[in-house]
């Protein structure tokens, strides 16, 4: 489980937020030296710290000790942390082994069986779907990532799951050596992290690293759409399950009969699944083998997609006010989730974009406006150059904050539209996060 070589000097935990705090935890219980830095100092860390005070675990906010990590027998990553990070590239100078917290935790958990998600978009989604396929099925797992817990967090606890599912990113799994998942699934592939990494081999190279350990024993869930996905399969021992949004595979939608099909049986009707969008459907058939995998049966996975509701600020309608959907999808940050988003209307919208600009245009956006979108309400930063951008392909108002375009949005919607927020940018320039611009976007639709 744990090296012996891990024991010869500290273990450096590099970033001591929820995940670090518990990786600290963790090997601290099993009796190792360790030294956790992390370069904010906030009284919420200082009393995460404090737990530590008279224990065998150093902590230092504010800054790494690069000396000290680069002395370490191992220095373990915490999620947030890209691994071109200064602190770990000189800690990898220093021939440091570094380790993902994923990596750990798995060790952490030689019992549990993991299910791995990797993909550009839709991991949390699938994820959070599996786990309620599993919950369906009273089978003993978690969730754990991003919407979940750290992973090793659990390992904390008295007993262990049968089955994890894992949310994994291109940066956890860059520093997974031993990962062996039992399942893991590909949801899709596509440009990304390009302002973190040199090219796109780079970041498709991270996400392999999901097929490094394969045995006949692993069986992989992949996107059967994508030939990127296959490219990046091929090769890898074990049992491959696909599903398509276009042809019959082992999971798949007919999109005549509007079903969702599990092989020759009919699993759900779309109009039961509460998720907006043709790319839910396809975490919804991602899920549905990955649970299937893990002994879930047809039925209680029917029944888990019916339950499902989407997570919050990911095309989540808010409410009905007056005959109109106002819809959330704040998590939208980039160009290529807003199409998305723009895509799942099946009705006439008004949608909210803006925020800080990041880098890409939002021409794009036109085409996927023309069947539904009736009017853009730009706001923030970034508004300028979106009204510029979509200038002669939309109705564009340039709004002075999210409150004001909200007012708009009401006053010009009739019943049976929508108002769609789905920023295409980030939230920095008026909020701390996506989370806090959807919290305040569904406050102000409470007051209307
Ligand atoms: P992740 O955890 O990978 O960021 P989420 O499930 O949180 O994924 O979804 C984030 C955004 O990604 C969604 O709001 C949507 O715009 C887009 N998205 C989700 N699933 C897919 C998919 N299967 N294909 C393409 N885009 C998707």
């Amino acid at each position: 489980m744990i090296p012996p070589h891990w024991r010869d000097g500290e273990v450096a935990v590099l970033g001591f937020a929820r995940s670090g705090v518990a990786a600290a935890r963790w090997l601290a219980s099993q009796g190792l030296r360790v030294y956790a830095s992390d370069l904010s100092d906030s009284p919420s860390l200082r009393s995460s710290a404090r737990e530590f005070a008279s224990d065998r675990v150093s902590v230092e906010l504010g800054r790494h000790d690069t000396q000290r990590i680069g002395a370490a027998a191992v220095a373990v990553v915490s999620p947030g942390i890209p691994p071109d990070e200064h602190v770990i590239e000189s800690a990898r100078s220093h021939g440091v082994e570094i380790v993902a917290e994923l990596e750990l935790a798995a060790r952490a958990l030689p019992s549990t069986r993991l299910i791995v998600v990797t993909g550009t978009n839709g991991k949390s989604t699938t994820a959070a779907l599996t786990g309620v396929m599993l919950d369906a099925a009273g089978i003993r797992s978690q969730v754990a990532g991003n919407i979940g817990r750290p992973l090793i967090e659990i390992a904390m606890e008295d007993s262990h799951p049968e089955w994890a599912v894992v949310e994994a990113s291109s940066f956890q799994l860059h520093d997974c050596h031993t990962l062996t998942p039992a399942v893991g699934v590909v949801t899709n592939l596509s440009p990304d992290h390009l302002d973190r990494y040199p090219d796109l081999e780079s970041y498709y190279a991270d996400k392999r690293r999901l097929f490094a350990n394969a045995s006949g024993d692993s069986v992989w869930v992949l996107n059967g759409d994508q030939i990127e996905v296959a490219d990046m399969a091929s090769g890898a021992r074990g049992k491959r399950l696909t599903w398509s949004l276009q042809r019959p595979a082992d999971a798949w939608y007919d999109p005549i009969a509007r079903l969702l099909m599990l092989g020759d049986n009919e699993l759900i009707d779309r109009s039961a699944l509460r998720l907006l969008g043709d790319h839910n459907v396809a975490n919804a058939l991602a899920a549905t083998l990955a649970s299937q995998v893990a002994g879930v049966s047809q039925q209680d996975i029917a029944d888990a997609l019916a339950e499902f509701q989407p997570l919050p600020h990911r095309l989540a309608v808010v409410a009905e006010v007056a005959g109109v959907l106002w819809i959330n999808d704040s998590k939208a940050t980039n160009v290529t989730s807003s199409l998305v988003a723009f895509r799942s209307m099946d009705r006439n919208f008004i949608a909210l974009i803006g925020g800080r600009h990041k880098g890409e245009p939002y021409s794009p956006l036109a085409d996927a406006a023309r069947p539904f979108c009736k009017g853009v309400i730009t706001f923030g930063e970034a508004a300028p150059r979106i009204a510029a951008d979509l200038a002669g392909e939309c109705n564009v108002v340039i709004a002075d904050n999210l409150e004001a375009a909200v007012t708009i949005a009401s006053d010009t919607s009739t019943p049976g539209e929508a108002v769609l927020l789905s920023p295409a940018c980030s939230s920095f320039d008026m909020f701390e996060s996506y989370e806090q611009r959807g919290q305040r976007f569904e406050e102000l639709i409470k007051s209307l």
